[in-house]
């Protein structure tokens, strides 16, 4: 039987103040006791809950040896596609309910619920990718045991002694060809970051440009920036990946539709400045008006992002006249919506007054938008100054 779990911790005395648990059979326990509580679990061999294996099992000595399930390392494995899973806030449960711990035991049973459901609408491919990256790891190995599975690949005995793990290694350069570079050194990843690379092939795999990684992987898991950027962002030179998403060239068709760079006297400064942006060289180039600057910039933003996953561009530059005319290129190319100007030039004179009284002193939407927008940077392209960046942090 399976028992979902929650506690409240005192974060002064360190001390569990309120135990709640649903077990699967339907009863509901909400408690300050101890005792209650570990005579309510102790005939369940497995426990699930949100965030339990860094928090909750601290501070609750489990007893016996139960599977323990931890619905959170789960969830940006199991719904990397925005907008992600309703219940699922970066790396906290949402509630309806403050501190009731048994309705929190709840929200984990339903999240679970749907954690198993996705993981069955996983190809048998992708399972088992998973399975040998994580199923040696605290944080996954219960759902591996709760869940039932085990390898689909039986190697055969000599196999085992000369090619060890090659068959699955193999199942990832498949299952994701055209989506990495089909040269990165998998075999270092897999030993060294085997959870970052699962982490980092579950948002690759989900195909979509708006989907990033949670900031709590990044913060829990800092090596997921660099495996991403050895999968999607070093190129080989060689193979089609490489060839097609880290070439200057297929940038400057899909994001701006035209064909060739700009040169100027003959020299194609646009397309060396990208080039180099792309290999990450820190560069300072100077263009001649009329160079092609603002293009080449954004298109090597635009690239940059959308190879680690990123949700924005900031286009820092220091004069205002020229914010301005770049502002108006990227909202004629990328849509109005899509591009905030913030600085001291773009000043909204209702901005106290709605920020006090919301919308109802009757601003434009325009007007209501960019005040919005300016307060959160909501929109894939800010363009700001310097100035206003650093006040903006
Ligand atoms: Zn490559």
């Amino acid at each position: 039987m399976i028992a979902f779990i929650d506690t409240e911790v005192n974060p002064q005395t360190r001390k569990v103040e309120d135990y709640g648990a649903l077990r699967e059979d339907g009863a509901l326990l909400h408690s300050h006791s101890k005792s209650d509580f570990d005579a309510f679990v102790s005939e369940c061999d497995s426990v699930c809950g949100h965030n339990i294996i860094r928090h909750d099992l601290k501070y609750t000595a489990l007893r016996g040896n139960p599977t323990i399930i931890d619905t959170l390392f789960l969830s940006p494995l199991l719904f990397p596609k925005r907008p992600y899973h309703h219940l699922v806030k970066d790396d906290k449960l949402q509630v309806d309910e403050l501190n009731n711990p048994a309705n929190d035991a709840m929200k984990a049973r339903d999240l679970l619920n749907d954690e198993i459901a996705s993981w069955h609408q996983l190809s048998p491919d992708r399972q088992e990718i998973y399975y040998q990256l994580l199923h040696n790891k605290p944080e996954f190995e219960g759902f591996f045991k709760y869940v039932g599975y085990s390898s689909a690949l039986r190697p055969s005995f000599l196999g085992r002694i000369l090619r060890p793990q090659s068959d699955w290694k193999q199942l990832m350069v498949k299952e994701f060809v055209g989506k990495v570079c089909q040269h990165s050194d998998l075999d270092t990843l897999v030993r060294q970051y085997p959870i970052e690379l699962a982490y980092c092939l579950a948002v690759i795999g989900a195909d979509d440009i708006f989907s990033i990684t949670p900031a709590w992987v990044t913060r829990n898991y800092p090596q997921v920036v660099n495996v991403m950027k050895m999968l999607r962002d070093t190129s080989c030179g060689d193979c089609d990946y490489c060839l097609q998403r880290l070439d200057a060239h297929s940038g400057l068709r899909e994001f701006f539709g035209y064909d060739e760079f700009r040169t100027f006297d003959g020299v194609p400064m646009q397309q060396q400045a990208v080039e180099s942006a792309i290999r990450g060289e820190s560069l300072l180039t100077i263009f001649p008006t009329g160079g092609g600057k603002t293009i080449a910039s954004m298109s090597f933003a635009l690239h940059h992002a959308m190879r680690n996953n990123m949700d924005r561009i900031i286009y820092v530059i220091p004069y205002t006249s020229i914010i301005e005319q770049n502002a108006a290129i990227f909202r004629d190319i990328f849509g109005e919506d899509n591009v905030v100007e913030h600085h001291s030039n773009a000043s909204f004179e209702v901005r106290e007054e709605t920020r006090r009284h919301g919308n109802e002193s009757g601003d434009a939407p325009e007007q209501y938008r960019n005040i919005r927008a300016t307060e959160n940077w909501d929109a894939p392209v800010i363009v700001t100054t310097a100035v206003q960046f650093f006040e903006s942090l």
